[in-house]
C-alpha cells in the first residue's frame, strides 16, 4: 500500500499561499480576509470551523467568526449574510453546514455574493464549474484534484467510480473528473444509495472516490490491484483508548488494506487537510480578483 499524503500536500500548498501573502503586504497589498458563519454548537462544525481558523493564521490571512445561536431564523441570517457581502474588508466567506432544519440551506448559500463565494456553493459558480468556466471549486473536490495533479496520477481514459452524490463532494468531483482537463479525462461512474453491484463497479475501477459516510465501507476484497482509493469518508467511532472516547475513520478499511498493492488517502490525513487548504486559495483568489 501507497500513501497519498494529503497532509504533506496540504503544509506545501499552505506554504505556498503564505509566501503570496508575504509578498502581497511586501507590495502594500490587502491581506486576504476569510470569514465563517455558524450557527448552533455542532460539535464537528465548531472544529471544523476552527481548523479553518487556524489555517488563516498559519498563512497570515485575517479571518473572523460569526457565532449565532440555533434559535436564529431565516431572515435574520440572510441579513447578516448581506451585511458580510457589503463588508469591504472580507473577500470570501462561508457557512458552515449543516444549518439547523428549520433554515432553507439553498436560500441561505444563495445568498452569499458570487464574488466571495469561496466554497463554491452559489449556483453562478456551480454553474461555472460545472461549464470548466475558471471560478471558485467547491474545496473537497479541488483538494482531490490538487492531490491527482502533484501525484501527477494520469486519469486520461481510466474508469473512475465516484461513491456518493451529494452536491459538496460527489457531484462536483463527478463532473470534474470527466471534464476535458489534463489532470482529468477520466470515464466516471457515479454510485450512490440506490446502485445496484456496486462491488462490481468497485473491481472494475482505476479510482474510487468514496464520499459516503460509512465508517470502514470499502473492504480490500472489493477493489483490483493498481487501484487508486481517495477516501473522503469522516465518521466518529467509539474508541476507549483515546482520550476523547472516539477516533475518526473513514469509508474505507485501512487496515485490510496493508497487504494490498494499491495508493490510498489515509483518514485522517488524506482528503481533510486538502479542503481546508483550498478554501485558502480561493480565498486568496477572491482577493486578488479584486486588485
Ligand atoms: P452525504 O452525507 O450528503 O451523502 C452520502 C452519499 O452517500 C449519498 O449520495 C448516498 O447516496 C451515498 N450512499 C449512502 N450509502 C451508500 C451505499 N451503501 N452505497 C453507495 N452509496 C451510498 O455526503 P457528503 O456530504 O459528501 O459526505 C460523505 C462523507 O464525506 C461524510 O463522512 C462526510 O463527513 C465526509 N466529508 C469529508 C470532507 C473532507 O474534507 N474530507 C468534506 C465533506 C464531507
Amino acid at each position: 500500500m501507497k500513501i497519498i499524503d494529503g497532509k504533506k500536500i496540504s503544509n506545501d500548498v499552505l506554504d505556498e499561499i503564505k509566501n503570496h501573502v508575504e509578498d502581497r503586504v511586501n507590495n502594500r497589498k490587502k491581506v486576504p480576509h476569510l470569514a465563517a458563519i455558524l450557527v448552533g454548537d455542532d460539535g464537528p462544525s465548531q472544529t471544523y470551523v476552527n481548523s479553518k481558523i487556524r489555517a488563516c493564521e498559519r498563512v497570515g490571512f485575517n479571518s473572523s467568526l460569526f457565532k449565532f445561536n440555533d434559535n436564529i431564523n431565516e431572515d435574520e441570517l440572510l441579513n447578516e449574510i448581506t451585511k458580510i457581502n457589503e463588508n469591504k474588508e472580507i473577500d470570501g466567506f462561508i457557512v458552515q453546514l449543516p444549518l439547523p432544519s428549520n433554515i432553507d440551506q439553498e436560500k441561505i448559500l444563495t445568498q452569499v455574493s458570487p464574488e466571495k463565494d469561496v466554497d463554491g456553493f452559489h449556483p453562478f459558480n456551480y454553474g461555472k464549474m460545472t461549464l470548466g468556466i475558471d471560478t471558485f471549486i467547491p474545496a473537497t473536490p479541488s483538494g482531490i484534484v490538487e492531490l491527482i495533479k502533484r501525484y501527477k496520477i494520469d486519469l486520461s481514459g481510466k474508469r473512475c467510480l465516484v461513491i456518493g452524490r451529494s452536491q459538496i463532494v460527489g457531484r462536483p468531483i463527478s463532473i470534474l473528473l470527466s471534464q476535458n482537463q489534463s489532470f482529468a479525462n477520466a470515464t466516471v461512474t457515479v454510485a450512490h444509495s440506490r446502485s445496484k453491484e456496486l462491488e462490481t463497479l468497485c473491481i472494475n475501477s482505476d479510482l474510487i472516490v468514496s464520499a459516503i459516510g460509512i465508517p470502514k465501507f470499502l473492504k480490500s476484497r472489493m477493489v483490483s490491484d493498481n487501484s487508486i482509493i481517495i477516501d473522503v469518508g469522516i465518521s466518529r467511532v467509539d474508541d476507549e483508548t483515546s482520550s476523547k472516547g472516539y477516533k475518526i475513520v473513514g469509508d474505507v478499511d485501512f487496515e485490510d488494506f496493508s497487504q494490498r498493492d494499491v495508493m490510498i488517502t489515509p483518514v485522517p490525513g488524506g482528503v481533510g487537510p486538502m479542503t481546508i487548504s483550498m478554501l485558502l486559495k480561493n480565498t486568496l483568489k477572491a482577493c486578488e480578483l479584486k486588485d
